[in-house]
């Protein structure tokens, strides 16, 4: 009994909710890319937006909501696939378009690049900067501020002694 209990301790918690997710959201996009080619091939259909529907965005809402429930992070990839509006299992030329649009005034500024991707069904826009360089974190920030305040003052302190030293040789020599 010890021993199981031990190995419990050791594994992933909430291993079967994690499982869920996994199984949701291959189900979601499995259904979702079938649906598409279905309604591609139905000719009644006149407008060429994607019209998603039903199953793959109720088990991709379930997915989210098991996630949140539990507190359980979804992978970057797993939460960039999924519309947050309309919760369309989001596929590149599919049921999702992505471009890189650049709003720099020239354009040529590398760092002003954003990934967008947006959702067929519902036109939602997912923004994701590409060109800039992520910003440091705010521990490592405030570490950097103080041991440039620390330099600082060190430099004051050398520049003080430095003014008292000439003052006091200035009175020797009077
Ligand atoms: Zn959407």
């Amino acid at each position: 009994m010890a021993k199981g209990s031990a190995n419990q301790t050791k594994s992933v918690p909430n291993k079967h909710l994690h499982a869920r997710i996994a199984y949701l959201h291959q189900a979601a996009t499995h259904l979702a890319l079938k649906q598409q080619s279905v309604t591609k091939t139905d000719s009644s259909v006149a407008d060429s937006r994607l019209q998603q529907h039903g199953l793959p965005l109720l088990l991709a809402a379930q997915l989210q909501a098991v996630s949140q429930k539990a507190q359980i992070r979804l992978s970057h990839d797993m939460k960039r696939s999924i519309c947050k509006v309309c919760s369309t299992p989001l596929m590149s030329d599919t049921t999702s378009k992505t471009r890189i649009e650049n709003k720099s005034r020239t354009g040529g500024k590398s760092c002003a690049d954003v990934l967008v991707i947006q959702c067929q069904n519902c036109g939602t826009e997912k923004r994701f900067p590409v060109g800039a360089s992520r910003q440091k974190k705010k521990a490592e920030r405030k570490a950097a501020l103080a041991e440039r305040q620390n330099i600082e003052v060190v430099e004051k302190q050398n520049i003080e002694v430095a003014e008292k030293q000439n003052t006091e040789v200035e009175i020797v020599n009077d």
